[in-house]
């Protein structure tokens, strides 16, 4: 890992916080933000939105979603440098509407983001917007309370995740999609590097002007949402979202290429995506988890199809051999059916009780993982790729 404090400001900061103590983690925030001249931006009179991580309503001990004492310290060195109005939201799984986002602020502890001064969305219009320049989301719907905002902070949570091996900052803003719509923006690009590639327009489109990771304790294992908490010990601050992420895979020892959102918006030659050039400064080099528990993208393990047929047949038996794949597991099912409902291609079917996988249909998006309310779908890896992938 590279650590350039000659430079004048760093691509990246990842400054140790032990713990989310209010004190402690304002220190941390801003000594990162400081490092990336993470403030550059902000002009007096600003309405800023934060763009939080709050897939579900969850305490946050949880660790599925951006920890509150980071949104509220975040929001008090905000207006304290000049910002006229700090809200906080995000569109969870599920349902769009105020109830729904009520129970998941009171559920993740956002009330303490409340008494420090800023507001929680309770705007749920959506609209559609178009972006000609994308690479393959030129029209998509949007939550319109960002698009009310002067500038745009992704406020994430480092965790494993499913599909993409890793959320972080550019993945949290998905949460721009309304919920019940997301499950149709997988069935749209089935393809993982497709559906990477359309996170990275919806990335050029909001174009955040900061991204801060809360990675105080992240998510490993059974990620998005029913993964186990796992101390990381950090906080990470960046100007670009790619390059927090770069960060935040060095920090989980993850090669950041594997990434499929980070190996996309590389290709696209985007600023701050390619890991060889960001320079990442503070306390990275000392906080790496060598045994996170990971999940390996799928990006991670593509082979070449040369060779004519016996090349495309070698490509197929190595594909399905290294394949990820999601699992319900017997003994913790609650047989409540969530997973077949949301399965954008409607490849689960319930069967005495249980989900049964149609696996010829399964697009790999991981949605029955991420939403199963308890934690009984898996992310089933073949024990050759135990063997032979990190
Ligand atoms: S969502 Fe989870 S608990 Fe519910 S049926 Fe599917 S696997 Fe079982
Ligand atoms: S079975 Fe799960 S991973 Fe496969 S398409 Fe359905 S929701 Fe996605």
């Amino acid at each position: 890992m590279s650590e350039n404090i000659s430079k004048r400001y760093a691509d990246a900061a990842c400054i140790r916080c032990e713990e989310y103590d209010d004190a402690e983690v304002e220190k941390a925030l801003r000594e990162a933000l400081a490092l990336c001249n993470g403030l550059e931006w902000l002009k007096p009179g600003m309405k800023v939105a934060l763009k939080a991580n709050l897939v579900v309503g969850k305490d946050p001990a949880a660790a599925a979603t951006t920890h509150p004492v980071v949104l509220a310290a975040l929001t008090k060195i905000l207006l304290e440098n000049g910002a006229a109005k700090v809200t906080v939201g995000d569109s969870p799984s599920g349902l769009y509407t105020k109830p729904a986002l009520e129970h998941v602020y009171k559920a993740s502890g956002l009330e303490k983001v409340r008494e420090a001064g800023a507001e929680l969305n309770l705007n749920v219009d959506t609209k559609e917007v178009s972006f000609p320049e994308a690479r393959k989301a030129r029209t998509f719907t949007i939550t319109s309370w960002l698009l009310e905002a002067d500038a745009v902070v992704d406020v994430c949570k480092l965790k494993s995740h499913g599909m993409m091996g890793m959320t972080a900052a550019v993945k949290n803003l998905f949460g721009m999609i309304p919920g019940t719509m997301k499950p149709e923006y997988h069935f749209l690009y089935k393809d993982e590097n497709d559906f990477a590639d359309m996170i990275v327009d919806l990335n050029e489109f909001i174009h955040p002007v900061l991204a801060i990771a809360d990675a105080v304790v992240g998510m490993e294992g059974n990620g998005p949402t029913m993964g186990t908490p796992r101390k990381i010990g950090a906080i990470i601050a960046s100007r670009t979202t790619y390059a927090a992420d770069i960060a935040c895979a060095r920090m989980i020892d993850v090669d950041p290429d594997t990434i499929p959102t980070i190996s996309v918006a590389k290709a696209r030659n985007i600023k701050g995506a390619d890991a060889n050039d960001v320079v990442i400064a503070g306390n990275a080099k000392d906080l790496v988890i060598k045994d996170f528990n990971k999940i390996v993208a799928h990006s991670g393990i593509h082979f070449e199809g040369k060779g004519g047929a016996f090349g495309r047949l070698k490509e197929k038996i190595f594909g399905m051999a290294l394949e990820t794949k999601p699992l319900p597991e017997k003994k913790t099912c609650i047989s409540c059916g969530k997973c077949a409902n949301i399965c954008p291609a409607k490849a689960i079917t319930m069967k005495n009780g249980l989900p049964d996988i149609d696996r010829s249909k399964c697009i790999h998006c991981f949605c029955c993982q991420e939403f199963c309310p308890a934690g009984a779908m898996k992310v089933h890896r073949t024990w050759i790729a135990r063997l032979f992938l990190k």
